[in-house]
């Protein structure tokens, strides 16, 4: 099995919840850059330019790919020194971090490590289940509201509190498929075609069955 796994979609397509599955059953390191610019977001120590690099991320815009590569860079090192896999969930959105990512790799001996999963769907699936979806305040476990699934009172991981992530409100959510969905997707699709790393998955089906098809692409690459 591959040690990199890069997850493509839009928001809202899966990637979270199929690292998370990953992350658990072949303990690779969970690398969301979503997550670790909100927990940043948090430090008081934090710069005046990194500051305002997150102002960005308020209104569902993409924050200056400088601050992705030196929060993400810093996290796959420690995966390489404990010499474990990651999954790279989210944390390239643009051709530039394409390029640096794929420079980075090949400098620490890595580029042949490689596989790239994009989960498929289309950027009104991607809206809907943004709007629908609800996250535990307390540990940030998200519940997608699927047809198949009832969404819980309360987090069944934590007991904590279920509510909406601030960026998935209506109008921030547009601004966010507008910019990250299949306008985002499509360049990178053609980079990592061309670098023949690509492998399609169907995000329409159901949670269970994305999962099995991940499993058999990276049990058989
Ligand atoms: P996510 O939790 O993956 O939906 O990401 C939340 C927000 O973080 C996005 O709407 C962007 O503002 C920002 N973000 C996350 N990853 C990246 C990235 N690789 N490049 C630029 N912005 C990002």
């Amino acid at each position: 099995m591959k040690k990199i796994i890069i997850f493509l979609g839009a928001p809202g397509s899966g990637k979270g919840t199929q690292a998370e599955t990953i992350v658990k059953k072949y303990d690779y390191l969970h690398i969301s850059t979503g997550e670790m610019l909100r927990a940043f977001a948090k430090n008081e120590y934090i710069k005046e330019d990194e500051k305002k690099a997150l102002e960005a991320m308020k209104e569902g815009h993409l924050v200056p790919d400088w601050l992705i590569f030196r929060l993400a860079f810093k996290e796959i090192e420690k995966a390489f020194n404990e010499n474990r896999g990651m999954v790279l969930d989210g944390a390239i959105r643009t051709l530039a971090q394409a390029e640096g990512y794929q420079e980075f790799f090949k400098k620490n001996g890595m580029a042949d490590e490689i596989i790239v999963i994009e989960i498929m769907i289309d950027d009104e699936e991607a809206f809907k289940r943004l709007t629908r979806r609800k996250i535990c305040k307390n540990c940030q476990q998200v519940y997608p509201n699927l047809e198949v699934k009832i969404i819980p009172e309360k987090c069944t991981k934590c007991g904590g509190e279920l509510g909406m992530r601030l960026d998935d409100d209506e109008r921030i959510a547009h601004n966010r498929i507008t910019e990250q969905g299949s306008a985002l997707i499509n360049p990178l699709h053609k980079f990592y075609k061309e670098h023949e790393q690509l492998y399609l998955v169907d995000g329409k089906k159901h949670m269970e069955e994305v999962e099995k098809e991940i499993d058999h692409i990276l049990l058989n690459t």
